[in-house]
């Protein structure tokens, strides 16, 4: 089906985020020439990829230059590994507890490791397996969330985590709290902690394969600190970390866009008032649009009455308070509204374009968490040269 003769059977629903696996391809080939061919690449696939759906999104970037993967819990893992049939390795960035040591091994998932206790279950739980469980050390630079401290003590901690009988310790790594500031102070004093810990470990004769401390930002901005790999998260969807790193001369394409065909439309009377809490009043006769986009499907409530979207190739106002499962525009003035007629919340329609970061910026948040709060109810359209490759209807296709 060609994109453009979108019609509302173009999903079950007439709701779907729009992913572009082109634009991911080429986001992730954008990171390897900027990375270089030696520094691996992780690419970071949490939040089923930040919304976009994190069976397709691996496979794509597995496929153009992501050397591993990294999730934030083992049920992500274990999904690639079962649904996108990734191979390669994947490792977890936050809390695995370690009656899941069997699973880890069974999945080849590599988890993060933060306390002595847990590292030594892991330990007993594998060498009960008769098997070596590859494990990532956490540092805590300055973000105070998860790691051990750059101190003497985690030196001896680190150790003799390193010396358990059935641990690897395949990577060591931090995190970054204001990479995406313009002032680069604090992160160099975060690397500066990392850098100390790692080579008091090699003091100690603990040898690290993987040292890894970079995010999105930090990739751009800060290419001496890539060490052995980086982690990029945001970029590879083609936005920006924040608004003080600028995208700009690196060619990132946005991969998401929301989009949804008008459910019913009507010409009101002046007077009369739009949804609930009938905050919006027609000064006069005006055509009205309904949309099934909810806040249910990550369309906040916060902003009513705030935003636009597109319609026909241009921008009208969304009008009156989004409820849970739909919402209201006001296309007065536009001739030939049919039920069915293609509406963009948010990314581009013709020569227009509305960026995730104007609804981030109105509802007071970020476009990280606008992307990852499309709800798995709104169905995942991914496109590749211009035509539909694949649908994800997830509560039509997965059990
Ligand atoms: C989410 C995350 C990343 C990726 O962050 P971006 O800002 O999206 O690049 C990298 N490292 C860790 C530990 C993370 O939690």
């Amino acid at each position: 089906m060609d994109v453009n003769s979108t019609t509302e059977n173009f999903t079950r629903r007439a709701l779907w985020a729009q992913i572009d696996l082109d634009a991911a391809a080429h986001n992730m080939q954008v990171i390897r020439k900027h990375v270089g061919p030696h520094v691996r690449i992780a690419a970071v696939v949490k939040a089923n990829a930040y919304g976009h759906g994190a069976v397709e999104l691996a496979r794509t970037f597995a496929a153009n230059g992501a050397d591993c993967f990294a999730v934030s819990s083992l049920d992500e893992a274990v999904e690639l590994r079962r649904y996108a049939g990734i191979k390669k390795d994947i490792f977890i960035l936050g809390h695995t507890d370690g009656r899941r040591t069997e699973e880890l091994l069974l999945y080849h998932v590599e988890p993060a490791v933060f306390n002595l206790k847990n590292a030594e279950f892991f330990s007993s739980e594998a060498s009960r397996l008769g098997q070596t469980l590859r494990v990532h050390v956490a540092i805590d630079s300055g973000m105070s969330r998860i790691g051990f401290l750059p101190d003497e003590e985690s030196i001896a901690t680190i150790t003799r985590i390193a010396s358990l009988p059935a641990i690897e310790v395949h990577g060591i790594f931090t995190h970054f709290a204001v990479a995406d500031e313009a002032d680069k102070t604090f992160t160099r004093q975060q690397f500066e902690r990392f850098m100390w810990v790692c080579s008091r470990l090699e003091d100690e004769g603990v040898r690290i394969p993987l040292r890894h401390c970079c995010n999105s930002a930090a990739t751009l901005e800060l290419p001496e600190y890539h060490l052995d790999m980086v982690r990029p998260g945001i970029i590879q969807y083609g936005c920006e970390p924040s608004r003080a790193v600028s995208l700009a001369g690196y060619g990132f394409e946005p991969v998401m866009s929301l989009r949804c065909c008008v459910a019913h439309n009507k010409l009101i009377d002046a007077g009369s008032t739009v949804s609930y809490g009938r905050h919006f009043v027609c000064d006069q006769r005006r055509k009205i649009a309904t949309l099934p986009v909810g806040y249910a499907d990550g369309y906040m409530r916060a902003l009513s009455g705030k935003v636009d979207v597109l319609f026909h190739g241009h921008r009208v106002p969304q009008v009156g308070t989004i409820c849970m499962d739909q919402c209201m525009i006001d296309v007065t003035g536009e001739v030939n509204v049919r039920a069915g007629d293609e509406v963009v919340l948010f990314g581009r329609q013709g020569d227009q374009f509305i960026p995730i970061e104007e609804l981030a910026d109105k509802a007071g948040t970020i476009n990280y968490e606008i992307m990852c709060n499309i709800n798995r109810r709104v169905p995942r359209v991914y496109i590749q040269n211009g035509q539909v490759v694949e649908r994800e209807e997830y509560l039509f296709d997965k059990p």
